[in-house]
């Protein structure tokens, strides 16, 4: 179907005001912060391409709606809300329809006995998490992205936030959903505290990338909001492997910090400055909760550091990064690092306690044995579990020829990060999804259960027109 054809079908079922035609309005809503993305657009090039429209639905009937007709016609169709990608997920297919639920927004019912929240997809994290704050309540979800992203992308990415070896990621957060499928059926998952009834439905959705259907409203569970009583601590540490064990051993000894971070000594230079020694990893730690569980969780993480060569930073380091933890957000559209011809982006990967080590330090030995146009490579822990935990890392090259060999080099990184995940047997994406970038791995991270993901698709998508190249590789 032609461009003008999709635009008139859809603006005739949903009203004109629902359907953005104007290059520039579908431009913004393809941009993804992926890093060679962020570098091409700076150097004046546009590569993304061109969707016929941008939807903007204002009700779940108008998302069923707008799916049916797309279904019918077989329309590729990409959804979105807050639009902080950085996997190229929200890149739409050449003239298909970008569906964004960022027009659906608002808190549909706070309920105060059952301690859950139901808001519409396009509800923006930070207004949700203010909302609560001032009722004296929290999400306990604080993704760095907090000021951009919404309820939906966060359902669909499953995404998880800084306060998460407390809270957990959204898979932990998400207690019921209402949804589109793409040939229009609305369906809800009621909200229960738990269900012993079959497959859990809501993992359907959870991480499903926009390939599954369209999120439209999600019940989020809700905590008492207690950051008066805070325990902190930050300690230096020599060399990653020492710092990996302790927090290991913070973990497995049953202590539940809200926040757990390890930088590196590559990191800690740019943000901590000369005042850490050397060669120093830092290690950030944040307990909340009732004053009388905190205190004894800072008790133990003490008793714990006090048994390894750590030195004492009080707490003003997690002080500091508490207050500029999300600032990265407000100047992702500064060409900070295209002036000096540079590409930084991260990449995030985890595995079991007995390879992440191996997988940080293969890495940070081979990347820059291989790319002499190197300028850095970092990394943080962030994300603990019993079993293991997250490397986040950090990253940056200087750009020899222009924006092909941007794209070519920055691939190239990841292709080493992924590879030496995979060798050691890690998961090659932690928290932001498969995206587009990632999905040439997927058939070697699911293994054998990779043919239940497209027997899903089949299922749930026949036609084919969610999301088209996230997580599947056809
Ligand atoms: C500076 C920065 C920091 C970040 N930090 C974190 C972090 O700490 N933790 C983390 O998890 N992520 C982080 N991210 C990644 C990103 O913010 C998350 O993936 C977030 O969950 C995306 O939400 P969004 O609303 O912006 O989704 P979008 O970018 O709009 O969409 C992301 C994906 O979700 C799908 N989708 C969106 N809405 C719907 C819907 N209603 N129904 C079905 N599918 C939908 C899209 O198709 C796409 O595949 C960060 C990104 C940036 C730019």
């Amino acid at each position: 179907m032609d461009k003008q054809t999709i635009i008139g079908g859809l603006q005739a079922l949903l009203g004109e005001d629902r359907v953005q035609a104007a290059p520039e309005l579908i431009r913004k809503a393809s941009v993804d912060y992926i890093g060679f993305r962020q570098y091409e657009r700076f150097d004046g090039k546009d590569w993304v391409p061109q969707a016929a429209c941008v939807v903007k639905p204002r009700s779940v009937e108008e998302v069923s709606r707008a799916l049916a007709f797309l279904n019918q016609n077989r329309i590729d169709t990409v959804p979105r809300t807050g639009g902080s990608s950085v996997t190229q997920s929200i890149e739409p297919e050449e003239g298909g329809v970008i569906l964004d639920g960022s027009g659906m927004n608002g808190i549909i019912a706070l309920n105060e006995r059952d301690m859950m929240v139901t808001a519409k997809c396009g509800t923006p994290l930070e207004y949700l998490e203010h909302y609560l704050n001032e009722r004296g309540f929290t999400s306990g979800h604080f993704p760095q992205s907090l000021p951009l992203a919404h309820l939906g992308g966060l359902v669909a990415t499953r995404s998880i936030g800084q306060f998460s070896t407390l809270y957990g990621g959204i898979e932990d957060l998400l207690v019921g959903l209402e949804a589109v499928l793409a040939d229009g059926e609305i369906i809800r998952i009621k909200n229960s505290p738990r269900r012993s009834v079959g497959p859990d439905l809501r993992h359907l959705f959870i991480g499903s990338e926009g390939m599954l259907g369209f999120i439209t409203e999600a019940t989020i569970k809700m905590f008492r909001y207690t950051p008066e009583t805070r325990w902190m601590r930050a300690w230096t540490i020599k060399g990653m492997p020492a710092g990996l064990d302790l927090i290991r051993e913070v973990m497995v000894s049953g202590y539940r910090p809200a926040v757990v971070r390890l930088h590196d000594a590559e990191e800690v230079e740019r943000l901590f400055g000369d005042s850490v020694p050397e060669d120093h990893c830092v290690l950030l730690f944040l307990a909340e909760g009732p004053a009388s569980v905190t205190a004894a969780i800072g008790q133990g993480i003490l008793e714990i550091a006090g048994r390894y060569e750590t030195l004492d930073l009080g707490t003003r380091p997690v002080e500091s990064w508490l207050k500029t933890r999300n600032d990265v957000c407000y100047h992702l559209d500064e060409p900070v690092y295209y002036k000096h011809g540079v590409v930084a982006d991260t990449c995030e990967i985890s595995a079991p306690w007995s390879e992440i080590g191996g997988i940080y330090e293969a890495v940070r030995e081979r990347l820059p044995k291989e790319m002499p146009n190197l300028v850095s490579i970092g990394g943080h822990s962030s994300h603990s579990y019993v079993q293991g935990t997250n490397i986040y890392f950090t990253f940056g090259f200087i750009v020899k020829d222009g924006v092909e060999s941007a794209r070519n080099d920055y691939m190239k990184v990841i292709s080493v990060i992924l590879e030496e995940t995979l060798k050691r047997g890690g998961s090659i994406a932690h928290h932001h999804g498969s995206g587009k970038y990632r999905t040439r791995w997927m058939p070697r991270e699911h293994g054998s259960s990779y043919t239940l993901l497209r027997k899903l698709k089949e299922a749930l998508d026949p036609s084919r027109i969610l999301n088209k190249g996230v997580l599947l590789t056809d």
